[in-house]
């Protein structure tokens, strides 16, 4: 009989460690689990007048963070068999600092889940897309739009864009191998270049798992 076994993140990372030295385009692969980013109104109205974030840790680019905070993303839609509403949900975590938008952030997975349809865009493009109830423990706020499944992108500051001879829009294919046998080519991989960003390239928890992208791992660009 043989026996499967679970390769161990230290695997996993000695292999990606291993494929790094010799790769040319290399950047760093970070998996954004589904998450929110809230406007102070909807701050206030999810966690009490005059609330302000709370800082759990900050992540990789720079003056962003993962917070406390934690809202319920309530969708009310008719199931198909029964005929009957129901009320889907999904808790995820806040994002700071506030924005000027609020967005919701899911993988496709999340997206069905809650039973929306939610469409691949890029951060900050929400004209259009569903929209939910917002549930925290001071009450509720209600938006109209705001979730999207976001599309791959790499964070570049104009350095590292012109070290690598990409542009701001660009898209790129990027290979990922971590030694799983889940070799994967993504493509429609866009180049997001600005002076306050770190170099790393985000992927959600769908296309983490799809290229068993776990720990700290590297892809390479492809052009
Ligand atoms: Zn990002």
């Amino acid at each position: 009989m043989r026996t499967f076994r679970k390769p161990s993140k230290d695997n996993l990372r000695l292999t990606a460690g291993k494929e790094r030295k010799n790769m040319e385009n290399k950047i760093l692969v970070e998996t954004s689990a589904r998450h929110i980013h809230l406007t102070q109104e909807a701050v206030e109205a999810l966690f009490g007048a005059g609330h302000t974030l709370t800082k759990k840790k900050d992540l990789s680019q720079p003056g962003q963070f993962a917070c406390e905070e934690k809202v319920t993303v309530v969708n009310k839609c008719v199931d198909k068999r029964t005929g009957a509403e129901v009320e889907k949900t999904l808790t995820m975590s806040v994002l700071g600092p506030v924005r000027p938008e609020t967005q919701v952030e899911v993988s496709f997975t999340d997206a069905r889940t809650l039973g929306v349809s939610a469409p691949v865009r890029e951060s900050g493009d929400v004209a259009g897309t569903p929209g939910a109830k917002l549930v925290g423990p001071a009450g509720e706020y209600v938006i109209d739009h705001g979730i999207i499944v976001a599309k791959r992108h790499i964070h570049l500051t104009p350095e590292n864009a012109a070290d690598l001879g990409v542009e701001n829009g660009q898209i790129v294919k990027v290979l990922v191998d971590t030694g799983a046998g889940r070799k994967t080519v993504f493509d429609d991989v866009v180049i997001r270049v600005k002076s306050s960003f770190a170099p790393a390239m985000h992927i959600d928890t769908d296309e983490c798992n799809a290229s068993a992208a776990f720990g700290v791992v590297y892809g390479e660009i492809i052009k």
